[in-house]
């Protein structure tokens, strides 16, 4: 058998069912109108908000990189608990419009944005993340015509990167952010051709687990954010901290301590350079805010057994849950937690595969787990699948189309 990762804390049962927000699957199901359905619960949402909030210092700003999940009533929530949404292309900024979110939270970062992307953040009062110092000069000119002073920030590709961190986003040659030696440049540049400017983005990974890591990689963006504002000249108004906030999605992962990163974040807000007395801060976190409030349902079709194996062949797959499937920027495939959610808290008696129903060996959503026995009807549950799930996996593939979505 192979270990599963870990399922969450919040979960509860109501007569051997998986409940989320109080209520059981079936129901859930019911009310959606099928499977396969992401079941997203607010009540964990907002208690990751406020327990990150004790956490981190008062003057910290939280925002949300919407990537990790842009789906409409999340935004809506969202934009009542925190302070400033992340986006990464033009689509994006239609999504926060629809949520009613003011374009003056909002900053947009991301390689390769088009004049046309670039031409409606500028007109709706949006903070551009410079990825270049090409792009810089094409927002000045699109804003001349325009006749908008624009928001601008420089994205820095940091000379180092966050250890430990699933996906490195800074440190050596990268196509996200201006190398650190070319800021200051950039910057005066910037704010002698009359830009509006917004300061530092300095993301430097994503998915790391260890507290560590994070503060020391937190206390050297603070420690560049000074060295580059002094060398540009000028006051720096905002500076973004990154994230790289990680979930536990596999087995023997870590919760990550929160309240030692707040802490010594805390530390160093009291005890900053001269350049940064007067900076405001945020951090962007993706999948640490809503990640392990989603659950994808997937109700069992077929249950076969092949050379002595059983498969649980589901209606949903990599299709709808591309990470689960160990396609989405993993070097091993390792389990993601998961559960018979129709038989939640049951003993095991039996290994099985959780496959999905593309025909690819790649649609594999748990790999040997062990599972309380499961047949035709019932229904699988993938947890941590509030993040990079239904907006990053290809929906299209074989004809299957999206899976529902529905936040309680
Ligand atoms: C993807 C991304 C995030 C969010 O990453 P998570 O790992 O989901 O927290 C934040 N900032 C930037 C610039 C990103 O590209």
């Amino acid at each position: 058998m192979k270990p599963l990762g870990p399922i969450p804390p919040g979960f509860g049962a109501v007569d051997g069912e998986l409940c989320i927000g109080d209520v059981p699957v079936s129901a859930l199901v019911a009310r959606a109108g099928g499977t396969p359905l992401f079941v997203y619960s607010a009540e964990m949402i907002r208690r990751r908000v406020a327990d990150l909030r004790q956490a981190m210092p008062d003057s910290l700003a939280i925002h949300y990189a919407i990537k990790a999940n842009p789906y409409q009533p999340i935004l809506q929530l969202l934009s009542e608990l925190i302070d400033g949404f992340d986006i990464a292309s033009g689509g994006e900024l239609t999504m926060v419009r629809a949520a009613g979110i003011d374009p003056a939270l909002v900053s947009f970062a991301g390689p390769g944005k088009r004049d046309s992307e670039l031409e409606a953040a500028i007109a709706a009062g949006v903070t551009l993340n410079l990825e270049s110092e090409g792009e810089a000069e094409r927002a000045l000119v699109i804003s001349g015509r325009l006749g908008i002073t624009p928001k601008l920030a420089i994205r820095v590709n940091p000379d180092f990167d966050l250890k430990g961190s699933g996906m490195k986003m800074g440190g050596g040659a990268k196509p996200f952010g201006v190398d650190a030696e070319r800021v200051p440049a950039l910057a005066k540049r910037i704010i002698a051709a009359g830009a509006e400017w917004r300061g530092f983005h300095i993301f430097a990974g994503s998915q790391a687990l260890d507290a560590d890591a994070i503060a020391e990689t937190q206390a050297q963006t603070l420690g560049l954010a000074a060295r580059l504002a002094d060398a540009s000249g000028a006051v720096l108004p905002h500076c973004n901290l990154g994230g790289g906030f990680g979930i536990p999605y596999f087995p023997g992962d870590e919760v990550l301590d929160i309240a030692s990163i707040g802490a010594r974040l805390g530390k160093q807000f009291a005890s900053l350079p001269p350049e940064l007395a007067d900076t405001k801060f945020c951090i962007e976190l993706g999948r640490y805010l809503v990640g392990e409030a989603g659950v994808y349902l997937t109700r069992i079709i077929d249950r076969k057994i092949s050379h002595g194996e059983v498969f649980l062949v589901v209606d949903g797959g990599l299709h709808h849950q591309l990470a689960a499937s160990g396609n989405f920027g993993t070097v091993v495939r390792r389990n993601y937690p998961s559960a018979i959610a129709s038989r939640f808290g049951a003993a095991v008696e039996e290994e099985a595969s959780i496959v999905g129903c593309l025909c690819t060996p790649l649609d594999r959503l748990a790999e040997k787990g062990g599972f309380p026995r499961a047949d035709v009807g019932d229904i699988a549950a993938i947890f941590c699948a509030g993040a990079y799930g239904a907006s990053a996996s290809p929906a299209a593939f074989l004809g299957q189309g999206p899976a529902l979505e529905m936040l309680v």
